[in-house]
């Protein structure tokens, strides 16, 4: 069962990623979607044959009792044997909850699920991105979260037979209102290209050079800790072990050292691009391309050439 998470009512990239996986596994699967303003049949492009649209005027924005329960029973009445979710803040929250009702066993972050017989080979970072674990989990049941972008969202389905069903699920919390950051920003998690600045950047005043070469990719902005702990940067774009986990197709990280923890945010990003001005600053032992530069002369000029290449 692969469940399909949205936001604002619009399904999000993870769903379709993991709609994807399940497709790409050769395994019948289905998907859930709980809530009420949701176009679950766009699930049917990525390959999803059948869907269990469960609404309910109570659940919210999200019940994390609520939703764990439905899904729980979702698993038992199908009988599937796997839940998959994306490794978002929601999924993190939600999957516990459904592996302990299920006494199900775990795997989270997952950046590898392969089909071995009949059980699952999982691959998932572990110590900080030091160690690449490979993992089988050997309970009847299994959830497993997928963190987001590894997996592609391949659009090569038709369409998906929806099945509404009211639900009537007991819940105990739900959440009434999501208070929005800033309007429009993309997310670092889901954005294809993240453009990141770090200390290097000096100050507040300078962080015009990140959000300028962004926007001329067509990025998302993040931030290392330092530049966070500083206040230059909010929480929310903070990368690595205690931020968020990227994996975008290009990370560009201007001014950042590469501390471990650092890493463990992004080293799984397909091509990393670092700019820094110390040749022996460990984020280039990661990179795919390394700018050794003041990143005050390459940032304006780099902006400059794809400005001029658009
Ligand atoms: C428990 C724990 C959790 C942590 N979690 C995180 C986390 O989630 N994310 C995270 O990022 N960090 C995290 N950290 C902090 C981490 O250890 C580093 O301190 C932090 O990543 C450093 O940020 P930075 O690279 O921006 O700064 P610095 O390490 O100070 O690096 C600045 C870099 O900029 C370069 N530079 C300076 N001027 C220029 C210039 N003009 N042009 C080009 N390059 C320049 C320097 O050569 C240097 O390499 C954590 C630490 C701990 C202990």
């Amino acid at each position: 069962m692969v469940f399909a998470e949205h936001k604002d009512g619009k399904l999000r990239k993870i769903a379709f990623e993991n709609v994807s996986l399940a497709k790409k596994l050769g395994i019948d699967f289905e998907c859930a979607v709980i809530g009420n303003d949701v176009d679950a049949e766009e699930l049917g492009k990525y390959g999803a044959e059948k869907v269990v649209h469960y609404k309910s005027d109570k659940l919210g924005n999200y019940s994390p009792d609520g939703y764990a329960k439905l899904l729980a029973d979702a698993m038992d009445k199908q009988g599937a044997d796997v839940l998959l979710l994306g490794a978002t803040s929601m999924g993190k929250d939600l999957a516990p909850r459904v592996a302990s009702r299920l006494n199900a066993a775990m795997a989270t972050d997952c950046t590898q699920v392969e089909l071995d017989g009949n059980n699952l080979k999982i691959v998932r970072p572990m110590y900080a991105g030091k160690v690449q674990a490979t993992i089988n989990l050997s309970s009847a049941k299994k959830v497993v979260t997928i963190r987001p972008n590894v997996y592609a969202a391949d659009e090569n389905g038709t369409s998906a037979t929806v099945e509404s069903v009211a639900s009537d699920v007991d819940f105990k919390t739900v959440v009434k209102e999501i208070v929005a950051g800033a309007q429009g920003k993309l997310d670092v998690t889901e954005a294809d290209i993240v453009v990141s600045g770090g200390r290097g950047l000096k100050g507040p005043e300078n962080w015009h050079l990140i959000e300028d070469l962004a926007s001329a990719l067509g990025a998302a902005n993040g931030a290392s800790r330092a530049a966070v702990d500083a206040g230059w940067r909010p929480h929310d774009e903070q990368v690595g072990q205690t931020g968020k986990t990227v994996a975008p197709s290009l990370y560009v990280a201007v001014g950042i050292s590469g501390a471990i923890q650092h890493l463990a945010g992004m080293s799984s990003s397909k091509y990393i691009v670092a700019i820094n001005k110390d040749p022996e600053a460990p984020i280039f032992k990661v990179a795919d391309y390394g700018i050794v530069a003041d990143l005050f002369d390459v940032v304006p000029r780099m902006i400059e050439e794809i400005k001029a290449k658009q």
